[in-house]
């Protein structure tokens, strides 16, 4: 029988032994020590159950230790471990097979890789070999990756060091209808709009002439006439479920087009079902990228990424060698042939989605703390604010506060936002509707329960 370590013995490893940024982002003041997961649900080393509503990360898919996608891998582990892609064998075929079937054409060469910021480099350097151009262009805010090369895409300053990273990487500023300059009550594609005040006419989104304005600004200050691609996430994830005016990502990839570049969607978080309405992020966009990018959901947990283009972007990147040692793995390649054939995934997120929005925004309207509840599917954000009409971010004690009583009280969800002011709810696409309204009571309680504190302070105070 299986016995964890003591917990006092796994955080003095934790503090000789493992990365030191992972202590400062334990999260929790008292921390959660996993033993076992189950579908939606976690248990701690002492028998408590949480419900996962974070799926470390929007990355179990169809829910942990997801009995089909076990014994797929267990059998999958009996039969063959690795073998190079030199050799051709099943595992790996049937899955860019069934994986190529969910995109559109021309979107049909697979290249597999073991993570999303491995699969965002090689997309840099397809985007840059095939158009022979160097400059890319992503969202302020945006999260695409924490190797050297993606940490130049990504952008929120808690993921740099002061490296030669980002060479030819620009950033334009975040369409973010909630807080950015410009922005209103009808911009964005969400059955949830923001309650902010919106001068545009009925109907017409402004903003969005706006914040492709300041694209074209790049474009006349940062970058050579020519580029090389522009990254964008369908809906942030890290940087809180932004989601952008309607016709933004449309507009953005015409523009980045007649420059030479190709356009990119980052769907490590969105894809799989996760946004509900499609199977990929960029889908009900009207627009067609040139390259997609994956991993997290791809393989319900398992390390795994990809990279899917069209033949044409393929022969140019082809003109060099290109290997992966695990890339393609077996195991790999028959656990995420089994998340794709988990049927209804989608379904749930769409209705799951939809119910745990219309629920969040009726909390919203109770609190004054709570500024934005935004998202499409199973990734949703709350921005939480000082209050409603300053906009200004919830500093991150409070936040902490609200997070940990969330969490003591049997959920959990996750932080983003470029200030840490956006609770991120991105569960594993087997909730049900009792999980959502256990969620929603947790999460008003929490919110009453901060308040309470807060009063009593002011009068403590007085
Ligand atoms: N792109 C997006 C949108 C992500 O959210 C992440 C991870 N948070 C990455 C890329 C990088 O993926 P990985 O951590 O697997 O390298």
């Amino acid at each position: 029988e299986y016995k964890d370590m003591s917990k006092e013995h796994m955080m003095e490893i934790r503090r000789q032994n493992c990365n030191p940024m992972i202590m400062k982002v334990t999260y929790y003041k008292k921390p959660v020590f996993i033993h076992q997961g189950h579908m939606q649900w976690l248990w701690d080393v002492d028998g408590r159950r949480y419900l996962d509503l974070f799926a470390g990360v929007a990355t179990v898919s169809v829910g942990h230790c997801h009995p089909k996608v076990t014994a797929a891998a267990e059998k999958q582990l009996r039969k063959l471990w690795h073998t190079t892609n030199i050799y051709v064998y099943s595992p790996l075929h049937e899955y860019v097979d069934k994986l190529a079937a969910t995109l559109p054409e021309p979107l049909k060469v697979i290249y597999l890789t073991n993570s999303g910021s491995e699969a965002n480099d090689l997309a840099m350097l397809m985007a840059r070999l095939h158009t022979g151009n160097f400059d890319i262009i992503t969202l302020r805010g945006s999260y695409h990756g924490g190797s050297p090369q993606t940490m130049g895409l990504t952008s929120n300053s808690a993921y740099k060091y002061p490296i030669a990273i980002g060479l030819g990487c620009h950033n334009t500023m975040c369409p973010d209808v909630f807080a950015g300059p410009w922005g209103g009550s009808h911009c964005r594609d969400s059955p949830i709009q923001t309650i902010r005040n919106c001068s545009c006419p009925q109907g017409l989104c402004m903003a969005n002439d706006k914040y492709i304005g300041q694209l074209k600004e790049v474009f006349a200050t940062s970058v050579p006439s020519r580029i090389a691609a522009f990254f964008g996430e369908p809906i942030m994830g890290v940087g809180g479920a932004v989601q952008y005016p309607k016709n933004f990502l449309k507009d953005t990839y015409k523009l980045v087009r007649e420059r030479g570049g190709v356009c990119i969607a980052d769907e490590v978080q969105t894809g799989f079902g996760r946004t509900g309405s499609h199977f990929w992020g960029f889908q009900g966009h009207d627009i067609m990228p040139d390259i997609v990018t994956m991993a997290k959901g791809i393989a319900n947990g398992f390390p795994m990424g990809a990279v899917v283009t069209t033949h044409e972007i393929a022969a140019s990147f082809g003109r060099g060698v290109h290997f992966n040692t695990f890339g393609g793995n077996p195991v790999a390649c028959a656990i995420a042939s089994s998340v794709l054939d988990e049927d209804g995934t989608q379904q749930i997120s769409h209705e799951m989605g939809t119910y745990l929005l219309m629920g969040l925004s009726k909390i919203r309207d109770k609190y004054e703390i709570i500024g934005d509840v935004r998202g499409k599917g199973l990734q949703i954000g709350v921005e939480m604010v000082k209050d409603k009409a300053s906009r200004e971010p919830l500093p991150p004690a409070a936040m902490s506060e609200i997070f940990e009583d969330t969490k003591d009280m049997g959920v959990l969800i996750g932080k983003g936002g470029v200030y840490g002011q956006t609770f991120r709810i991105k569960p594993p696409m087997c909730i049900t509707k009792d999980d959502a309204d256990f969620f929603l009571a947790v999460f008003n309680q929490a919110l009453n329960n901060y308040m309470e504190r807060k009063i009593k302070s002011i009068n403590c105070s007085k």
